[in-house]
């Protein structure tokens, strides 16, 4: 083994250490394995399984389909099943098993090329939509024969560093967490879901790093460096050492932080801030009672569908759910954001087609609106949990609105989805408060309008830069250009924080950047006095507010403001903070 190196970009601090496992979402180059002549039979039957698999997978997500969501969305399973039964299809790589003496994975791999070639020299537009499903069932009979199935990773008895080309988010919450010492992804951005969980569980990842897949998977050993977004293979041993140390080193500060759970937010000249969580699996409320937080800012619901893909939750389950989640933090109140599916945290199996642009399709708010059946069975949900907790404790907030009309709808529904529970006799409380993120530009723009329809407000960085910026926040070729600090979008976040301080409405931050340390000072001298952050930062985001001084940020901010570039804005604050960030040993 020699040691090899490959770099992208940290976007989870720390390091990790340990055996590869490597991950594929696009279909790879087949090998071509001879067969000798008295095993042929043998991987025919394999392949067979493999099919026979694939079809109970792609069954039992039809039926689940049916019974959840209807026949429309069912149909797309059925059409799978069709073609994984194909009998020609079956023949065709048999016959290539059989008469070429090779692997099934080869055989199959060269029939999906045939049917491509000839899908695509019919250029129709129907066809082509075909040809998207033929690649997904061969891609999952695929999987399925290279054993790909994560669901294997549970077994293990050792932690590993997983090194995949894409992990979609609906994918990382089926790990092990607990088994993943870190991720090195070839896709992917600073706010992309997957790596927003690496960082909710302290999980050093990196994104954008090519060739990681290729290079990872012959190593025996890696190292992920989260800091530097460097993975590297089979280090020597030294190299490993001077990595463990780094580590320790990087794990001790952190305990030192520690001392601060306690102690309140509240900046040097006494201006207080509230610091709440954002979590997107249940297990996270333990860290986020374990720092104390103030309660929950965010928590995104979609994740609940996630994990049961594609069975959509009932309203029994989502009010289990929610009330176990606010028992373990009442009297802290808990913001609980409605479905949040479509863009890139769902596959199709929901919205029924594929999208060209999904990030600006039917998403959030949209899709709860066009498809208001699973949106009505969450809100009754909501509301039933509310009402057995006191006022104030169970708050909504819509994601995605871009205008004051959705939560206009979103308010009469919600009356309507109360009316009806009081009817049936379940105890409703008076006012539900409702709120909205404000992630896209018209809606911060529109601040002041929307401040008066809502309870209150939460700034969602993470889209409202992809979208004010037209920078995809998960596509690591822009990545260079997805900029929070971008004076564009500084403006449009000053501007809703003005709106709220003028209407009297709450104002926090739920976005990614709340948590980075450059960009905290900025905010609280724009006058943002809630932040909601990934569990893991809020130590760290006490720990700064705790040495500020209000008066200090807001003079940061006013000259930060007449700044024009995103790279003018961060030279400055890092130049007027660097020293005060290495007294308070902050890692930037
Ligand atoms: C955001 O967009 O800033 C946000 C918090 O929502 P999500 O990251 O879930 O899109
Ligand atoms: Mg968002």
């Amino acid at each position: 083994m020699s040691r090899l190196e490959v770099t992208g970009t940290g976007v989870s601090p720390g390091i990790a250490i340990g055996e590869p496992v490597v991950y594929e979402t696009r279909p790879v180059a087949a090998l071509r394995i001879p067969v000798p002549p008295e095993k042929v039979e043998e991987e025919v039957a394999t392949f067979r399984a493999a099919v026979e698999e694939t079809v109970r997978r792609i069954e039992t997500n039809a039926a689940r389909a049916r019974e959840e969501m209807g026949e429309e969305y069912a149909s797309i399973f059925d059409a799978h099943t069709l073609i994984a039964r194909d009998p020609s299809f079956l023949e065709s790589v048999e016959r290539i098993i059989r008469t070429e003496q090779v692997n099934a994975e080869w055989a199959l791999d060269q029939v999906l090329g045939e049917l491509v070639a000839r899908f695509e020299n019919l250029g129709d537009l129907y066809l082509e939509d075909r040809k998207l499903d033929v690649l997904d069932v061969v891609t999952q009979i695929l999987q399925t024969l290279r054993g790909q199935d994560l669901r294997r990773l549970e077994g293990l008895d050792h932690p590993v560093v997983i090194v995949a080309d894409d992990l979609p988010p609906s994918l990382a919450v089926q790990l092990p967490l607990e088994k993943i010492l870190g991720f090195a992804l070839e896709m992917g951005g600073p706010t992309s879901h997957t790596t927003i969980i690496a960082r909710s569980f302290g999980i050093p990842a990196a994104v954008g790093v090519h060739g990681a897949c290729e290079a990872a998977r012959t190593a025996r050993l890696v190292v992920l460096d989260g800091f530097e977004g460097k993975l590297v293979l089979d280090p020597d041993e030294v190299e490993v050492k001077e990595y463990e140390s780094h580590r320790l080193e990087y794990e001790e500060r952190q305990a030192h932080l520690a001392h601060v759970r306690t102690l309140p937010s509240v900046t040097r000249d006494g201006h207080r801030v509230e610091l709440l969580a954002n979590i997107d699996l249940p297990i996270e409320v333990n860290a986020a009672l374990e720092w104390n937080v103030d309660g929950i800012g965010l928590y995104r619901s979609e994740f609940l569908y996630m994990k049961a893909s594609p069975k959509l939750p009932s309203e029994e389950e989502h009010v289990a759910f929610y009330r176990e989640l606010v028992e373990r933090m009442v009297p802290r109140p808990v913001t609980i954001r409605t479905f949040d599916l479509g863009g890139k945290k769902l596959a199709r199996d929901v919205i029924g087609s594929p999208e060209a642009n999904p990030v600006l399709g039917l998403r959030g708010i949209r899709l709860c609106l066009a498809k208001p059946d699973f949106f009505v069975t969450q809100l009754r949900a909501l509301v039933r949990v509310a009402g057995q907790f006191p006022a104030g404790t169970v708050r909504i907030m819509i994601p995605l609105v871009s205008g004051v009309e959705e939560m206009r709808i979103t308010r009469r529904l919600l009356e309507d989805v109360s009316r009806e529970l009081r009817e049936e006799g379940h105890e409703v409380p008076a006012n539900v408060p409702l709120g909205a993120m404000v992630e896209v530009p018209s809606a911060a723009v529109l601040a002041r309008q929307l401040a008066r329809e809502v309870d209150f407000i939460s700034i969602g960085t993470n889209d409202l830069t992809q979208y004010t910026l037209a920078v995809d926040r998960a596509n690591e070729l822009v990545a260079d250009l997805y900029r929070p600090s971008h004076p564009g979008v500084l403006r449009l976040v000053q501007e809703v924080i003005r709106a709220g301080d003028a209407e009297g409405v709450e104002v926090s931050m739920c976005g990614e950047a709340a948590a980075d340390p450059l960009m905290v000072p900025l905010l609280i001298g724009l006058g943002l006095r809630k932040f909601s952050t990934n569990p893991q930062a809020i130590p760290v985001v006490r720990n700064l507010v705790r040495h500020l001084s209000y008066r200090e940020t807001s003079n940061l901010a006013r000259q930060a403001m007449a700044l024009t570039t995103a790279r003018e804005v961060e030279e400055y604050l890092l130049e007027r903070l660097a020293i005060f960030f290495a007294k308070i040993k902050i890692h930037v």
